[in-house]
């Protein structure tokens, strides 16, 4: 089985129009390319408002623990204010812990003489298996303010590759989270293959340049695509330029169409939308040299050719 993650330096740059193409395509392609689904953009999951899925399990995400300290057994000795390197325990008389500041560490509960903290567990998201048209969608929502995103994904990634291995389905398509932080560390984690989508900004170059060199440090192979390709053509030029300098494969250039909107507001991967448009066209490319990297795109030519 293998990993594809979609990724990209920010939000916003068309990869869940990509991720959302690539599952129909999949769906739609040979048994072999069929497909599980992962979205791992769990500040900002959006793979289910294209997709609709239908939720099948909703489980609780714990993310971490907030110290509480028992009144009742509180004996004022102030060491837990003193052990707490946040902040999170205020002067006395009486302690009492603030929960905004409070980082789980638990310092102040091994340093109480009287046992009067306990670690509370905190309910930070939830998770969930969904079935969508074209296979199934292993997703989350982290809530408001809550950290351990990077936990979360690798949750959901998880359970994504356990139902791709037990249904020895060929590929996992993973919906990466923007940026370069954690989460997106976690998501990299034993990819296959890592789609990094493009856009032609000042902005999205220098943003492509810093997610290839975090996937490069993780040792993952590369594919670029840009997204708009064709309207900033200056930048578009620049991401070629680089592409060609780092010995990368650039396997597509979408145009900016209006199509994809449409499609998205429709609820419809765009390939599904219009697949005759040249925003689907090219969005079949890519998938096709992705199947091809991936090796397996003798499958797809031989169901185009029966
Ligand atoms: S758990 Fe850590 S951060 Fe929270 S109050 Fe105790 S010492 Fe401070
Ligand atoms: S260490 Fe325990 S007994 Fe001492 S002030 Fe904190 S909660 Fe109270």
């Amino acid at each position: 089985m293998k990993q594809l993650v979609i990724l990209s330096g920010k939000g916003g740059t068309g990869k869940t129009s990509l991720a959302a193409a690539f599952a129909h395509l999949a769906h739609n392609g040979p048994a072999s390319v069929r497909a599980v689904l992962a979205d791992a953009d769990v500040d900002a999951a959006n793979l289910e408002l294209v997709l609709h899925p239908e939720r099948l399990e909703i489980h609780d995400f714990i993310g971490g623990s907030l110290a509480v300290i028992d009144p009742q057994l509180c004996q004022a000795c102030g060491n837990c204010e003193t052990a707490c390197r946040f902040d999170a325990i205020p002067p006395g008389p009486t302690y009492q812990v603030d929960a905004a500041a409070c980082e789980g560490c638990a310092a102040c509960a091994y340093q109480c003489p009287e046992e009067a903290i306990r670690m509370e567990p905190q309910l930070a998201g939830q998770w969930y298996r969904s079935e969508t048209r074209y296979g199934s969608l292993f997703h989350a929502d982290l809530k408001p303010a809550q950290e351990n995103s990077g936990k979360l994904v690798t949750l959901v990634k998880q359970q994504a590759r356990l139902a791709a291995l037990d249904g020895d389905y060929p590929i996992l398509i993973v919906d990466g989270p923007p940026g370069i932080g954690c989460p997106v560390i976690s998501v990299l984690s034993g990819a296959d293959l890592a789609l990094v989508v493009a856009e032609p900004t000042a902005a999205g170059v220098h943003d492509m340049q810093r997610i290839v060199e975090t996937a490069a440090h993780f040792r993952i192979p590369v594919l670029v695509c840009v997204n708009k390709a064709d309207l900033y053509p200056e930048d578009t030029r620049q991401i070629e330029a680089f592409c060609r300098a780092r010995g990368l494969e650039l396997v597509g250039s979408v145009p900016f169409d209006e199509t994809v909107t449409r499609s998205m507001r429709n609820g419809e991967p765009v390939t599904a939308y219009s697949p005759d448009s040249s925003v689907s066209r090219e969005i079949i490319t890519v998938w096709k040299n992705i199947a091809k990297t991936l090796e397996i795109l003798p499958a797809i030519e031989e169901k185009e050719t029966a």
